[in-house]
């Protein structure tokens, strides 16, 4: 389970939009399962159907987040055009199987669906978010 703060949660989807086409990307860092900020990265792959975050950019908020004493809860995408579960790049591309894996789905224009996933080697577990 994680808990993520709705101003949060909003946040994120804004994000999906305003990137859509494009898959958007971020990081989310809190402390006990509990999300305090945000991060928004730059999808570098610029696609529409995977993402790659730029390691200068993610050196640059993990120091953020040592500096904050806070650790990385989740790592988030969209996916502009599909469902909201992970695709087979997602899994290969997993490398923090500890870290959720957040997706934002626009597939549905009007109601974006949010679902968050631990990702191991090649299992994937649907994971509960809860406002707060
Ligand atoms: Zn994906």
């Amino acid at each position: 389970m994680i808990r993520i703060p709705k101003s949060i949660y909003q946040r994120m989807i804004e994000h999906a939009q305003k990137d859509a086409p494009l898959e958007c990307c971020g990081i989310l860092g809190g402390k006990e399962k509990t999300v305090e900020r945000a991060f928004e990265l730059q999808n570098m792959e610029g696609s529409s159907i995977r993402y790659l975050m730029s390691p200068q950019e993610q050196l640059r908020v993990f120091e953020e987040m040592e500096k904050e004493s806070i650790e990385m809860l989740a790592i988030y995408h969209s996916h502009p055009h599909t469902i909201p579960f992970p695709s087979e790049t997602d899994v290969r591309m997993s490398f923090y199987p500890e870290v959720s894996s957040i997706i934002i789905s626009l597939k549905e224009e009007k109601s974006p669906a949010v679902k968050a996933f631990k990702i191991d080697e090649d299992a994937i577990y649907p994971e509960e978010i809860e406002l707060i």
